[in-house]
């Protein structure tokens, strides 16, 4: 599931859209795996639920979880 959402992101974080902050070993870009509702809320396990973010946004979405950015990173799931 998180190597799908990784490939679909193609190297682009889906919040703020800059390229990974780095590459792993195997040299892949950089990105982390968010389910936009949690799981822990009854979110959906499924690609449609999740998007990949570069670790910045993915700290402020766990941070804040503004009800704005919410709404955009589930239009761009649907994608
Ligand atoms: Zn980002
Ligand atoms: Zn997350």
């Amino acid at each position: 599931m998180a190597a799908v959402v990784k490939e679909r992101a193609e190297g682009i974080c889906q919040l703020c859209n800059k390229p990974a902050p780095f590459y792993n070993k195997k040299g892949e870009p950089y990105l982390e795996c968010h389910h936009i509702v949690w799981i822990a809320r009854g979110g959906a396990d499924e690609v449609y639920n999740a998007v990949a973010l570069c670790p910045n946004c993915h700290r402020k979405m766990h941070s804040l979880d503004e009800p704005a950015d919410v709404a955009y990173l589930k239009k761009v799931a649907k994608k």
